[in-house]
């Protein structure tokens, strides 16, 4: 697009004093990186779609459901029908509000093996994921990377976010040394969410983002900040100085990066589903397995994953062979499915 239509797409923003011309110039040139695509990844992916940030990736290991809709922006109906993968319905619905950047949608579940590749080269990276897990593998690939990056979280009409700046500020770990309990017992699945705090959580990340990207860092809100917009409450705790024996920031120990803490299977945040990913990177015919499996009950399938019922369990499989088998919160009967069906 020509420097004349690009500066009428984003006058407002170059209007504000904050960014100006330079500034929108160095979001076109800057690259960000979406861990998880749900209701915090789609509010983010939008913003800083329509922002004019230059590439963004977005990672997300599901699929689009009903369920989702209520508060997950990027996706509509026809996503949920077709069941596309997230990070492909985000990137589509991306490519209808801003053709001038570039969407790089990964279909992966973030794990030890894949973080630092997935966050390399990001100027920022923006925690749309919902559990802890993923939050200290995100923690300690960027603090081992230096890489910034801004975690939020949201549950009922409560919700948290942070800005770290790798040695600049306490990391995730120096907060948290262990994941909190408000996070691990109540989830969004156990408890429900709404929409708004979504939005609220949401806006801070994606402001402290524009911060990062346009260098202006005096005005992060070094803190972290909590909101609850059911209660009426909103609260910002300074952060003090990183911890000089945090395992990560600290003594770089980056304990999720090893291979030996890797799961093969989990039980997945309240949705009576498991995933099970294969040990070694794989590829996995999916029409093959269709043909394969259409005697032994109902096949669906996309360009991205197969979709198979029998009895009360529904297996989903991605070309990377991982899959998610809902109907059991047990992760012997998800892996023994998983054998069955599609094999090892
Ligand atoms: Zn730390």
């Amino acid at each position: 697009m020509s420097s004349n239509s690009n500066s009428e797409r984003y006058s407002r923003q170059i209007l504000f004093a904050g960014i100006g011309a330079e500034g929108q110039r160095r979001l076109s040139n800057s690259r960000a990186a979406i861990i998880g695509c749900g209701a915090l990844g789609s509010a983010q992916a939008e913003a800083l779609a329509r922002a004019g940030v230059g590439t963004l990736q977005i990672v997300d290991r599901d699929f689009v459901e009903l369920s989702n809709l209520q508060r997950q922006t990027m996706f509509t109906e026809s996503d949920a029908a077709e069941r596309l993968p997230k990070a492909v319905a985000c990137a589509n619905h991306i490519e209808e509000v801003n053709s001038d950047i570039k969407v790089e949608p990964k279909i992966v579940d973030a794990n030890h093996s894949n973080i630092e590749a997935l966050i390399a080269d990001a100027d920022v990276v923006l925690d749309g994921t919902d559990n802890f897990a993923t939050r200290y593998l995100i923690n300690d690939a960027c603090v081992k990377n230096e890489v910034n990056w801004i975690y939020g979280a949201a549950v009922g009409s409560y919700g948290v976010t942070m800005t770290i700046r790798p040695q600049q500020t306490p990391c995730l770990r120096c907060i948290f040394p262990e994941a909190p309990p408000a996070a691990s017992a109540p989830t969004c699945d156990t408890s429900g969410v709404i929409m708004p705090i979504i939005s609220v959580v949401a806006a801070v990340q994606v402001s402290e983002a524009l911060k990062l990207l346009t260098g202006d860092c005096k005005s992060l809100h070094n803190s972290l900040m909590q909101f609850d917009v059911w209660r009426n409450e909103w609260r910002k705790i300074a952060l003090g100085s990183k911890l000089p024996d945090c395992p990560t920031c600290g003594l770089g120990e980056y304990e999720t990066l090893n291979a030996e803490s890797r799961e093969f299977a989990a039980v997945m945040c309240g949705r009576h589903a498991v995933q099970i990913s294969p040990s070694a990177s794989a590829s996995i015919d999916l029409e093959a397995l269709g043909r394969k499996l259409a005697s032994a009950g109902e096949v669906k399938a996309n360009d991205y994953l197969l979709r198979f019922r029998t009895g009360d369990y529904e297996l989903t499989v991605f070309q990377d062979a991982r899959s998610i088998i809902r109907g059991t919160d047990d992760i012997a009967t998800a892996r023994s499915l998983y054998s069955k069906y599609i094999g090892n």
